[in-house]
């Protein structure tokens, strides 16, 4: 045996099951148009929500569009087929015939059985007695709220086009239309009735301005063609229709309709589910009085507004506007907060870059100025560097007119003094003065003050004049310069004297490092060649090079191992060399000894 029955337990046992609510609902016409979709939907949504029991709805349809009572007799006895050994707890009725219908055989099919009533259009009732057990909510078209709308959004409209079928229905609800519109009174009332489909949407097409329609309903025209669901009668009316169309009918509005007057269908919907309901719980149907419920909303669609140009400020306050496209805004909620980070964000990004520009601007006036300054030192301390030069070059000349001038004095005494001779004697002065002058003016252009503005130079001229200065220094240390120019070298842009210092200070640097070694050690390399994109000048030494730890502030300023140094001179070569976009750059020399590299740009890159 796969499994044991438990004990006091017989197979085919099922829980008791609580009987549920039985409620048969009767139709009218057919179940699919938008009205009776919506209206349905919305009361079996309140009648099963969360009930006591569980409900059952046992649909029915009675179609009194197409049948009338024709078959009434052959659909009682079905019916009572249907339910004669079911207990019915309720019976609703959508619609009028339904609870006419209801009403008329309740005791021969559900004796007893309340009835709840929707569906049924406020004013159909008229004369009607109500039965017992028998209670509803009745719905509102509400025609005369509508011509009031209509006359608000078309204020040049003298008259009314009501748009109907005929059917019964059509006729009953244009007998009501045609009322209210005698109690609004203020638009002249035409008729477009009971005609076929052609016909109507031929004459609404042909309607003058002034005039708006009101469409009612076309159930069925005079072909006898009935309008089912989805045939879009009310669209077509729309589209051929030059003036406004409104209409009274909840659902009509969305399919073409401009605005209406109306009880929302799924709120009358939701409000007999809930009567219904009541009375399955044990509500007392006699008790509750018949009313309307709910009462009219006014309604304008947008797409209407747009179609027949109708501005909004023409819509009256108490109208809810439907189907407004959102606004951009709403559409692109997150694209749009997106970009304006986006555009935030690059503000912030440009402005920070044009403050970092214009510091950076600032730090570059500065750094030039500094540089101005320091070139300034720069020429003041290489006068120490050349006072032994500028001694010699003045005292040669001065030397040389000194002993003219005794040769002179000294045939004047002995009387032997020519006029030729003296010629030449002057002469040998001015050409002597004027080598001074000379050498006082080239170390006026080294020294003096002056702006700078950079010019193309040749580094070879430049590096040979500021070994000229040097000369006699070097002579005098007993050190020899070499020079080894590359005639490859590139044309630099800059301040050809400043180029100069660089030099001076280097190959001062170089003098002093040699000064110790054996006379035939004291050589100093100077060096031109071309290199990627620019010249640089080399200068080399075999002196005792640079202490390790000396490396890395060799070129700071104050940086001096010597006893009367300052420290300045590889500080100006550096500040000098940057300004003009090169670089320095220093390396032991072998076996020992410091060679440094100083790089300009060539003109042009
Ligand atoms: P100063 O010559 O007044 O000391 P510099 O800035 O010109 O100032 O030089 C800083 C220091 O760098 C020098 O004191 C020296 O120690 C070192 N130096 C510079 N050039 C050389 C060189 N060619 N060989 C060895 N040391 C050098």
């Amino acid at each position: 045996m796969p499994y044991a029955v438990p004990c006091g337990a017989q197979a085919g046992d099922a829980p008791a099951r609580e009987d549920p609510w039985r409620v048969v609902l009767i139709r009218n016409w057919d179940a699919m148009y938008p009205i009776n979709v919506t209206r349905e939907t919305a009361l079996r949504a309140a009648l099963m929500d969360n009930p006591e029991r569980v409900v059952e709805i046992y649909p029915e349809e009675i179609d009194s569009l197409r049948f009338g009572e024709a078959v009434d007799e052959e659909m009682v006895s079905l019916l009572r087929r249907k339910y004669k050994d079911m207990s019915v707890d309720l019976v609703i009725a959508s619609g009028r015939e339904p609870l006419l219908f209801a009403a008329r055989h309740r005791a021969e099919l559900w004796p007893g059985v309340p009835i709840v009533f929707n569906g049924v259009t406020e004013g159909e009732l008229a004369g009607w007695k109500r039965p017992e057990r028998t209670t509803g909510v009745t719905m509102i078209f509400d025609v005369e709220g509508t011509l009031a709308l209509g006359a608000a959004l078309v204020p040049s409209a003298r008259a009314v086009y009501f748009v109907s079928g005929a059917s019964d229905f059509d006729r009953f609800y244009l007998d009501m239309a045609t009322r209210q519109a005698r109690r609004f009174g203020r638009l002249e009332v035409r008729f477009i009735a009971g005609a076929t489909q052609a016909e109507t949407l031929a004459r609404v097409a042909a309607i003058g301005p002034d005039a708006f329609v009101v469409y009612l309903t076309m159930l069925r025209d005079a072909t006898g063609q009935i309008a089912a669901p989805g045939l879009g009668t009310l669209p077509r009316v729309v589209s051929a229709s030059r003036v406004p169309v409104l209409a009274s009918i909840h659902t009509q509005l969305g399919r073409g309709a401009l605005a209406g007057s109306f009880a929302r269908v799924d709120e009358h919907g939701r409000i007999a589910g809930l009567l219904a309901r009541s009375v399955l719980e044990g509500a007392d149907p006699d008790a509750i009085a018949v009313k309307a419920d709910p009462q009219p909303v006014c309604q304008v669609d947008w797409n209407g507004l747009y179609r027949w140009a109708i501005p909004e400020r023409n819509v009256p306050k108490a109208c809810s506007i439907i189907n407004r496209p959102p606004s951009l805004w709403e559409t692109y909620f997150w694209p749009m907060v997106a970009l304006i980070a986006i555009i935030v964000l690059q503000a912030v990004l440009i402005s920070s870059l044009v403050i970092e520009i214009r510091r950076r601007r600032i730090a570059e006036d500065q750094s030039r100025e500094r540089g101005a300054e320091l070139a300034r030192v720069a020429r003041l301390s290489t006068v120490g560097a050349l006072t032994a030069s500028i001694a010699h070059e003045i005292n040669q000349p001065m030397g040389a007119i000194l002993s003219n001038a005794e040769a002179a004095e000294m045939m004047l005494d002995q009387g032997t003094l020519e006029t030729a001779t003296l010629r030449e004697i002057l002469a040998d002065i001015r050409t002597e003065d004027l080598r001074a002058s000379e050498v006082i003016q080239r170390l006026r252009k080294l020294l003096g003050e002056r702006e700078s503005t950079p010019v193309a130079m040749d580094v070879n001229r430049e590096v040979a004049e500021a070994l000229r200065h040097l000369a006699f220094d070097a002579a005098r240390r007993g050190v020899m310069l070499t020079p080894v120019f590359s005639s490859e070298v590139p044309a630099i842009l800059g301040d050809p004297v400043q180029v100069q210092q660089v030099i001076i200070n280097l190959v001062v640097n170089a003098m002093d490092a040699v000064g110790q070694e054996p006379e035939r050690q004291r050589e100093v390399w100077i060096e031109t060649r071309a290199v990627a994109g620019g010249a640089q000048a080399i200068v080399a030494d075999r002196g005792p090079g640079l202490a390790p730890q000396d490396e890395a502030r060799l070129f700071h300023s104050n940086f001096t191992s010597k006893k009367d140094g300052m420290g300045f001179g590889l500080s100006i070569v550096r500040t000098i060399t940057e300004m003009h976009g090169g670089s320095v750059g220093h390396e032991p020399n072998v076996p020992h000894g410091s060679i440094f590299r100083v790089t300009f740009p060539a003109v042009g890159t």
